[in-house]
């Protein structure tokens, strides 16, 4: 990389790109239709070079420098090949196009107007939402459908993965997200200066290329032009896309921390705490989509302070493959967020490096690569400004090194969300709905969704209205998020009248619950409710057996007989009361007996059981018609929140149709 050295050393006058690689622009007149042909073409070239704009440029400059002989060659005998481009940001994409078509023009010299060459881009920027939609297997398709037409251009957002399956088809990686050459040569053109270089701080991901061209256009010097850009960037920063860490849920700890290493960041860059005061690092351990990598760029975001994403693929990709070059792009990394102080790395995918000792097999590979992480975790002293956030979905494998204290000694464990921070996490994606609106969806995906599924269901929600051409309405949410119920309609009327029992049951104790839901999945259906706090007297317990037992004496009172059901599992309704009757009865002093045993008499308990059976389905006879207009309810609508559920009650109440 060159080393930036001000204004004063950058190029004079190189308003054309005249290298002798592709372009013979200033040839002599031949006199032969080809040669003509061939004069024409390569002035058609350079003129179209003459008019890219400098971001277009740095990446004309960059794409050129990747597109090795082999590839050339390929493309010039018509063979497909496959071009993955990683964007600093969305803003590049048009910049990136063109100056990979203009790199293409140079090399292949070959125009798309004079002479056709498939250049496809997948995903164009509209489309681009749909293709993140899609699943891996379907993306790996559509670009297999691509090659097979012709060659493919893969645009690649900073963080994007790729997938397996595709990535064992690219024939070029072009990594755009310092382009410091790419951006010298852009300034070497615009300023004239045969050596001019970039300041590697300025990163392009906190430039918009409309910005850049601008700059570079009314800036009388290079040094004008950084110094705008510089301004710009900054500004860019403390705007950076996306949430800061304190708008996001379902961090647990985590969130506390970085809220705090905010702050502490935020004194160190007014010189009132020193960096031996300031946490280095964290591990973040959870599973793929519950936001690790949103997590590390909110952090940087509220900090106002640049995110450096990297990983192990991201190192191996950088150049050959091999060791030296892999290690040369580790040390690169970190010596760039060490030139932006303070700055965050965020190592993805950290398991992917082998303990060392771990394997037999390339253990002189791996123990040279976590040697030279240990290094850089290290630094001279300590990486100063630097702050090491790392993610993985199992941390068993890691070197214990990296984890010793002094390095990524901090652990958090991100976990799927629970109910309420998924309705926060529903709310943050769809902000036009109410909470109301979310909780039904938020408790009955809760456990088994992460924040990235989340975000994918608030697309396919947005997608579903634009092309009804309305808003967001609360129904898409759970039209989208759950599944159709392909389950016999009796059966699904028999769950109904099971979960109105329970809801009924509580709700006559005052208790209205948060959800009623007979959605497959979690067991046929199910209501939930926090549990009140009790003084744990004898009636107590009374109120909460009739609880558990009012989903089987409503299927008996209503539907004439009672299924299997509400039995099973410990878990079951059956399998619960038994257990808190023989807690009466063996434990808690409250049954016939004060002593302690864990061996109740069977007898004593199955005549409880029947009491407290026989007092729920009195309940359920009393309110049949509550439970019965609950059920048909919760068949049309599937799961109703605790706002629908108090609605319901107010209106039976009103109806008189609820004795007490
Ligand atoms: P990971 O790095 O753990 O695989 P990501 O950070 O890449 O997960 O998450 C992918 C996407 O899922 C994010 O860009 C965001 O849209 C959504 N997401 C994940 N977790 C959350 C959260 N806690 N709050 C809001 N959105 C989230």
């Amino acid at each position: 990389m060159k080393k930036y050295r001000g204004i004063q050393d950058l190029p004079k006058n190189l308003n054309r790109y005249d290298e002798s690689r592709g372009l013979d622009v200033h040839g002599d007149v031949n006199d032969r239709p080809e040669d003509n042909e061939h004069q024409m073409l390569d002035e058609e070239i350079a003129t179209r070079l003459d008019d890219t704009k400098p971001a277009a440029f740095a990446v004309f400059h960059e794409a050129r420098q990747a597109l090795k002989p082999s590839l050339v060659d390929s493309m010039k005998s018509d063979r497909p090949v496959l071009i993955v481009i990683r964007l600093p940001g969305a803003a590049w994409h048009d910049a990136a196009l063109e100056g990979l078509r203009r790199a293409v023009e140079a090399e292949v010299r070959t125009i798309p107007s004079l002479d056709p060459y498939f250049l496809s881009c997948l995903p164009t920027k509209d489309a681009r939402s749909k293709w993140e939609r899609k699943p891996a297997a379907e993306r790996a398709e559509s670009i297999g459908a691509g090659l097979a037409h012709g060659s493919t251009v893969l645009m690649l957002g900073p963080t994007d993965e790729i997938d397996e399956r595709i990535e064992a088809f690219v024939d070029r990686d072009v990594d755009l997200r310092q382009m410091t050459e790419g951006l010298a040569a852009a300034v070497g053109r615009r300023f004239g200066d045969t050596d001019a270089a970039w300041p590697p701080d300025l990163l392009p991901a906190t430039i918009d290329p409309l910005y850049l061209d601008l700059a570079f256009a009314r800036a009388d010097t290079a040094a004008d032009a950084v110094k705008t850009l510089r301004r710009i960037s900054k500004a860019s920063r403390s705007a950076i896309q996306g949430p800061r860490l304190e708008d996001l849920h379902g961090y647990g700890e985590a969130k506390g921390w970085g809220l705090r290493l905010v702050a502490a960041l935020l004194e160190y860059q007014a010189g009132r705490r020193s960096w031996s005061d300031v946490d280095g690092g964290a591990l973040l351990v959870g599973a793929p989509g519950t936001g690790k990598t949103l997590y590390a760029s909110a952090l940087a975001h509220s900090a106002g302070i640049t995110l450096i994403p990297t990983s192990y693929a991201a190192w191996q990709s950088a150049g050959d493959g091999h060791l030296g070059t892999l290690i040369n792009e580790m040390r690169r990394v970190f010596a760039e967020a060490v030139a932006a102080p303070p700055s965050i790395i965020f190592i993805d995918e950290i398991d992917s490096l082998q303990a060392r000792g771990s394997t037999s097999r390339y253990d002189d590979w791996w123990r040279a690569i976590i040697n030279c992480l240990l290094e850089c975790l290290d630094g001279t002293g300590r990486r100063e400004g630097v702050v090491v956030l790392a993610a993985c979905n199992d941390a068993a494998n890691l070197d214990p090194a990296v984890v010793r204290s002094g390095r990524l000694d901090r652990t958090f464990t991100i976990q799927l969300p629970g109910e309420e921070d998924l309705a926060r996490i529903f709310q943050h994606h769809l902000p036009s709905l109410s909470e109301v609106d979310i909780q039904p969806a938020a408790v009955t995906l809760s456990g088994s969704t992460s924040g990235a599924d989340a975000a994918r269901i608030a697309r396919d929600i947005r997608q579903v209205a634009r092309s009804a051409g309305r808003d967001v309405v609360a129904a898409d949410l759970l039209s989208v998020a759950i599944p159709p119920d392909d389950r016999p309609v009796e059966i699904r009327r028999r769950i109904a009248v099971h979960e109105a029992g329970h809801a009924i049951a509580l709700l006559v104790q005052g208790i209205v619950p948060d959800c009623l839901s007979i959605v497959h999945g979690k067991g046929g259906g199910r209501v939930t409710h926090e549990q009140d706090r009790v003084e744990g007297r004898l009636a107590d317990f009374h109120g909460w057996l009739t609880v558990m037992l009012a989903g089987r004496a409503a299927e008996d009172v209503i539907l004439g007989a009672p299924s299997a059901g509400a039995g099973g599992l410990p878990i079951s309704d059956l399998g619960r009361a038994t257990t808190l009757l023989s807690h009466i009865e063996g434990r808690l002093g409250l049954g016939s007996q004060l002593s302690m045993s864990d061996h109740v008499n069977a007898a004593v308990i199955e005549a409880r059981l029947q009491r407290s059976y026989a007092e729920a389905s009195l309940l359920m006879v009393r309110h049949a018609p509550a439970v019965k207009a609950l059920a048909e309810v919760a068949l049309a609508e599937r799961v109703l929140g605790r706002a629908r559920l108090q609605a319901f009650w107010a209106a039976q109440i009103v109806r008189g149709s609820t004795p007490r």
